[in-house]
């Protein structure tokens, strides 16, 4: 292939095409034509979208005839590859690559190498652009940029409805009005219905030429200086002095953000006629190809985070700032992300925000934490989700079963409106207790109270008629916010969630932060990384030694809860003396507010989770100093079946009703007996049924679940007769029968306790 022409040329001459008022047949024909002799190639083909195949619309150098007539699937040949994989090919050999495929009547046999990129509009590819050659080779970067700069005019061409006319038309690879059900992974169970609302708006590139190629310089500049001024800023917030991982992705991003090579190249590309907004994306398309050819998993998280950089880059230069949350939501939405941050999630509107749907995402992101809180389902490694939906599409998410339908049918609504009436009816039953005590039949009062840890949770209380927070996890206060913080703010909180239980109790637990529920801004240094963070340095680990931060969260809660009771939970205590610990840097701070004759609280309690099995084999050392314990069975668990509770391969492995935690939690009940210390339990087994009818049956009364578990909880606990029930648990306990779930699901039906 003989020297390149200069990209502004080509730019120049493609830019006369697109201006002129000819066929769009014509236009395309010519589009060849320029390409072709640009890169003095033997063979330019434009391919696009009809009828969802790609078509063969114009070519220069294959069999003429073939035009409209070659027609590939998505998927198919190498056209077909880089339309469904939306990515480019450069190949010196294209018969050697695996999805070639020889169709006769182009008489393109003769043809060795091969390169083609996809023509994409909104984020789909609507076509390939493709050139061949006689001489196996592989073409030049500056070639493949041609090419790629060349696809972004035709898309441009296409948004602005240039290359459709009377003889001409083809798909925009338009929004699909078919129903797709897609796959995910569970990461907040429920049901939710809604329209598709992109997380981050689309960037929409309309304009690729520049007209003045100085002002696209001063544009890019700009943006450049403003970016470079983000992160300098959030790199002086003073908690980034610390180290972590969070330190680590600060820092590469400032690398890439002063990256001399990467502004020059968005330079270069301006310099060809490119339009800010069309270099950096150029750009950017040349990175992810680079990137991709490597193929190293390290390099990969590092264009993820030049990936994250080039679009703020655009959306600084494009001033299409914000995301959707600033908007606002005009209806029920299905929020749709790569990923978010808990903060992000928390800016939506709550009323209608009703589902999330992540590209990614795992369990103990700390945004499935907060989902999780808010009620709201979530449904991660939806794979292509981004480019399978629109915004406005209807979805349907079944974060029970792992799915979320596109664009559903009305059969599909109908199945769907069905079982989410079938949940309302329930609430409605389950809200008319509200005000109902629950009494087992036999007369025995169980405390049912609720898990939380946003300030909005607390409305819980009221609409449920739970009996109190039996845990309210202050590390949410951290999780969701970006720099520690501080005594005021946390005091605040405290004091807000005090007044609006109105007299209920709260059991506040100290932090559990660290591990895998890791803060940027207290974390330790990458080389001391935890490898096994749920049993590392978290929880009462990291707070008895950073007892800073123990003292902070002492004051507050003090100061929080003057002139009323206090009710402090230490979390993952492992040994009494750990507990004595902990509760001396309370004791030391109530008397430093004494000695200030500060309002105390009328009473001050303390006591800790049992969710390390060591503390139950010291159970008669730990009561004599605790007011309560509360079993922690998420945690327990784990440590007990040595099972990571992260780790989906092994979430259903492990039964709750095995025969190993029923009879590890009977011992803790019976250790109790005769105690005044008060047992519950605040994990999340004690939140279903047949779970939380096991635990009556071994003596617990008190439960802490999450909020939508009060109500059938509490009419569950009205059918319960306990002297039965206890003596059925003893016997299945003895003698455990093989499938202990199912002995236990008889016993309740033989019992007319429903379960579901
Ligand atoms: C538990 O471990 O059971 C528990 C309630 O605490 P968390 O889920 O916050 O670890
Ligand atoms: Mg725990």
């Amino acid at each position: 292939m003989s020297a390149v022409a200069s990209a502004r040329q080509i730019l120049t001459r493609l830019h006369e095409v697109m201006a002129g008022r000819t066929h769009a047949q014509h236009k395309l024909d010519r589009v060849v034509d320029i390409i072709a002799d640009a890169l003095t190639s033997e063979v330019c083909s434009i391919y696009l979208l009809r009828e969802g195949a790609l078509e063969l619309y114009a070519t220069r150098g294959l069999n003429p005839e073939a035009v409209h007539v070659t027609r590939m699937a998505v998927g198919e040949g190498l056209t077909g590859t880089i339309a469904k994989n939306i990515e480019t090919l450069n190949l010196a050999e294209a018969r050697a690559h695996p999805d070639f495929l020889y169709r006769p009547e182009t008489g393109e046999e003769k043809y060795h190498s091969f390169a083609g990129v996809p023509i994409v509009y909104r984020e789909r590819a609507v076509g390939v652009l493709c050139v061949q050659h006689v001489e196996p080779r592989r073409y030049e970067d500056v070639e493949i940029e041609a090419l790629q700069t060349t696809a972004m005019i035709l898309s441009e061409l296409i948004a602005h409805k240039e290359l459709v006319d009377g003889e001409n038309t083809f798909d925009l690879g338009e929004a699909s009005t078919e129903t797709e059900i897609l796959e995910g992974l569970t990461l907040v169970k429920g049901l939710a219905a809604g329209a598709a609302v992109f997380h981050q708006p689309r960037i929409e590139i309309d304009q690729v030429v520049a007209e003045d190629v100085e002002a696209e310089r001063q544009r890019v500049y700009r943006a450049f200086d403003k970016m470079r001024d983000q992160i300098d800023a959030m790199a002086k917030e003073p908690e980034f002095g610390k180290g972590g991982e969070h330190v680590e992705v600060l820092e590469t991003y400032k690398m890439f953000a002063y990256d001399e090579g990467w502004s020059r190249r968005i330079n270069e590309a301006i310099d060809s006629g490119l339009t800010a907004e069309a270099a950096i994306e150029r750009v950017q398309q040349r990175t992810r190809m680079r990137m991709r050819e490597i193929d190293d998993p390290l390099l990969a998280d590092r264009m993820h985070d030049l990936e994250d950089l080039s679009n703020r880059l655009l959306r600084i230069v494009s001033g299409q700032l914000g995301t959707a949350a600033s908007q606002g939501l005009r209806r029920d939405t299905i929020l749709i992300a790569r990923n978010l941050g808990p903060a992000e999630l928390l800016e939506y509107d709550r009323r209608r925000l009703k589902g999330v749907v992540l590209e990614e995402g795992s369990l103990t992101a700390h945004v499935v934490i907060v989902a999780r809180a808010m009620g709201i389902p979530v449904l991660g490694r939806v794979h292509g989700i981004n480019s399978k939906v629109s915004e406005g599409d209807e979805i349907l998410v079944d974060a029970d079963k792992g799915t979320v339908t596109l664009r559903p049918s009305q059969p599909m609504w109908d199945a769907f409106d069905a079982r989410f009436a079938k949940t309302r009816e329930k609430q409605a039953a389950y809200a008319e207790l509200r005000d109902v005590e629950p009494f087992t039949r036999d007369g025995t009062r169980i405390t049912v109270m609720i898990n939380a840890g946003l300030r909005d949770d607390v409305s819980a209380l009221q609409l449920t008629g739970a009996d109190g927070i039996g845990l309210f996890r202050t590390e949410f206060q951290f999780l969701v916010s970006s720099t520690l913080p501080q005594r005021e703010r946390q005091m605040r909180l405290y004091r807000d969630v005090l007044d609006a239980a109105d007299g209920k109790k709260v059991i506040f637990r100290t932090v559990d932060i660290g591990g895998d529920k890791a803060v940027p801004y207290l974390d330790n240094n990458t080389a001391e990384r935890d490898e096994n963070p749920a049993m590392g340095w978290r929880a009462l680990r990291l707070s008895l030694e950073r007892e800073g931060l123990l003292k902070v969260q002492a004051r507050a809660l003090l100061e929080a809860a003057a002139g009323r009771q206090l009710s402090v939970m230490f979390p993952m205590v492992s040994e009494p003396w750990e507990f004595d610990a902990a509760k001396e840097i309370f004791e030391d701070q109530a008397e430093f507010l004494r000695e200030r004759r500060r309002q105390m609280p009328d009473s001050i309690e303390y006591g800790c989770m049992l969710e390390v099995p060591s503390l139950a084999e010291v159970l008669d050392l730990l009561l004599p100093k605790v007011s309560f314990v509360s079993v922690g069975t998420n945690d327990l668990t784990q440590f007990l079946f040595a099972a990571d509770r992260a780790n989906p391969k092994l979430a259903e492995r492990y039964d709750w009703l095995s025969p190993a935690i029923l009879r590890f939690l009977d011992r803790v009940s019976k250790a109790m007996v005769g105690s005044k210390v008060r047992l519950g339990i605040c994990g999340e087994m004690g939140g279903r049924r047949l779970e939380a009818l096991a635990l009556m049956g071994l003596g617990y009364t008190r439960f802490s679940i999450t909020p939508a578990a009060v109500g059938p909880i509490k009419e569950l606990v009205r059918k319960v007769y306990l002297p039965d029930l206890t003596k059925h648990m003893q016997r299945l306990l003895l003698n455990p029968p093989a499938d202990m779930r199912a002995a236990l699901t008889e016993w309740a039906e033989a019992n007319d306790i429903e379960l579901d």
